[in-house]
């Protein structure tokens, strides 16, 4: 059973053996595994319950429905969009399906550098597996690639730097190209279609439109959850509802499980720190010919010749990826304001763009309560961050203009159109990325609730159960101890996978 925020009439109360908030890449999983398992499994999802018919393509009406904040949520200081899902199936609903997973020196990285145990390949595989059949993991085929990702890889192909085409959880795609804002067709198989029907088929029961407010801890161990039930239209809480449970699962995601641990007096200092954004940089190049890339698959090549990776940092360097949105995405990514910004968008159509994906390092990036509630995001982008994102623009820049691009720039007030190479690479090197000028999109948050063997540094040890105090496990992206440095639905799928085998084969 679904029942959303309008069907609850009064106060409500339920009992369970297990609460898990969130539904997304983490709860998901957990909420069908653990229910399948024979656990009586509850839900509160902040979000509403959507399907196929509830998405009309407009960007208009599917943010404000679908996105946290609508869409709008920054950083404090304004530099970075910090983009994440709200509704059953959490982020996974809006994502743009790339399957990708974490790469090996990651791995080795958090094992040797953040004493992270039992989390490797050889412990991940079988949680790979079952994960991607579970979403029906393919490759994306090379008719399914549209003209403004085969651009990229075109460039790429001719200068002989490495690139590919994602894997994917799309079945029978129709190239409406709405990825972001929801698919229409249920191609796209985000966990509103595997895992949250898994889980009401065990039995679990989701309570859709409900905020989960508090943890309830006794005697150093968890009983249950408070929340609230939310009137979406009216943007209020309406009834109470209180969850009785001896096992809580938190998986709000990076930037609200801490917030809800910090509400509840849960945890060390070490909450909400660490967070890392991954912020990517939009590149933009014109055309001559037309490029339509808001039809088709919006992100579909890659192109991975300078990644870095190592298992003393991690992953480093820049990754190149193709991606289209509708016009209001496009928007925000075109820099310039009235006349200039006009002149541009009129190029729409001849219009290819992609994403420049820099991993950070966990640094000064907090998540902290805002006065009046939601969360306050404080984030420096950092200099090393600025070093490979300005190396990232000057690549792309070679890569559109190989293409037979006539034009190129990137999303920077200061950015302006350069139409040959020696300048591109000239201004790329000087691109001052300031957090007044540059628009940074995120759409990896992570690292908040570090997972380790070192209580005092960390949150959770490496099978996500909370320290100091009983019955609370954590289960999505803020476990990361520093960026999976690639997408971070499967990572975070594959963790809950094994993290609920643990919880499964330990009886607790
Ligand atoms: C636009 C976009 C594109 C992306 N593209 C890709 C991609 O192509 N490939 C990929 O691998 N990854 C992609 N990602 C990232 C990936 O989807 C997320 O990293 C992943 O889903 C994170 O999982 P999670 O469980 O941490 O959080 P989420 O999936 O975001 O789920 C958290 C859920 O918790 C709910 N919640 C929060 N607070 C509360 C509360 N107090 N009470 C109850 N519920 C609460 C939220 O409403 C949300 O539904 C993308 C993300 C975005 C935003
Ligand atoms: S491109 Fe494919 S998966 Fe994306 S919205 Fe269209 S049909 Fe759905």
């Amino acid at each position: 059973m679904i029942r959303v925020g309008r069907e609850v009439t009064s106060a409500t109360k339920d009992r369970a053996d297990v609460c898990v908030i969130g539904s997304g890449s983490g709860g998901a999983v957990m909420a069908a595994l653990l229910a399948e398992s024979g656990k009586d499994v509850v839900v509160l999802e902040e979000g509403g319950n959507f399907t196929a018919r509830d998405f009309t393509g407009r960007e208009g009406e599917m943010y404000p429905l679908l996105y946290r904040d609508g869409g709008g949520q920054f950083s404090a200081d304004g530099g970075v969009n910090v983009l994440q899902g709200r509704a059953v199936g959490g982020s996974t609903l809006i994502n743009a399906a790339d399957c990708t997973r974490i790469p090996p020196e990651v791995l080795e990285h958090w094992g040797t550098v953040y004493d992270v145990e039992g989390v490797n390949e050889k412990t991940l595989r079988d949680s790979y597996s079952r994960v991607e059949r579970a979403l029906g993991v393919t490759d994306i085929l090379e008719g399914q690639i549209n003209r403004n990702n085969a651009l990229l890889l075109e460039g790429a192909t001719k200068l002989s730097m490495k690139g590919g085409t994602f894997r994917t959880n799309r079945t029978g795609c129709a190239g409406i190209g709405t990825c972001l804002i929801g698919c229409p067709v249920n191609a796209k198989k985000g966990a509103h279609l595997n895992y949250i029907p898994r889980a009401l088929a065990a039995g679990a029961r989701i309570y859709a439109d409900a905020r989960a407010d508090r943890i309830v801890v006794n005697n150093g161990a968890a009983t249950g959850v408070r929340g609230s039930i939310l009137d979406r239209e009216r943007g209020i809480a309406t009834y109470p509802i209180e969850i009785e449970a001896e096992h809580i699962v938190v998986s709000a995601g990076a930037i609200h499980t801490p917030l809800l641990l910090a509400r509840s007096g849960l945890g060390g200092e070490q909450v909400g720190r660490n967070l890392t954004l991954q912020p990517q940089i939009p590149f933009i190049a014109l055309f001559p010919e037309s490029v339509v890339a808001w039809k088709g698959i919006p992100q579909s090549t890659y192109v991975d010749a300078f990644d870095h990776n190592t298992a003393k940092h991690g992953l480093g360097g820049y990754r190149m990826e193709g991606i289209s949105g509708g016009p209001g995405f496009a928007s925000f990514i075109f820099p310039g304001i009235g006349a200039a910004h006009r002149q541009l968008f009129e190029r729409f159509a001849n219009t290819a763009t992609a994403l420049i994906l820099v991993p950070d390092r966990p640094g000064d990036g907090f998540v902290s309560a805002q006065k009046g509630g939601g969360a306050k995001i404080t984030y420096t982008v950092q200099d090393l961050w600025r070093k490979n994102a300005r190396k990232g623009i000057a690549a792309a820049a070679r890569c559109y203009l190989e293409a037979g691009a006539e034009a190129v720039l990137w999303a920077d007030e200061t950015a302006e159109v350069i139409r040959s190479l020696k300048k591109a690479e000239k201004a790329a090197a000087n691109a001052p990325l300031a957090v007044s000028s540059a628009r940074l999109v995120s759409a990896h948050c992570q690292g908040t609730c570090r997972m380790g063997e070192d209580e005092k540094t960390c949150v959770a040890d490496s099978r996500g159960r909370m320290y100091g105090v009983k019955g609370v496990t954590i289960c999505d992206a803020s476990l990361f101890p520093s960026s999976a440095s690639t997408h971070t639905m499967i990572p975070t799928m594959a963790m809950a996978d094994l993290i609920a085998h643990h919880l499964i084969d330990s009886g607790a």
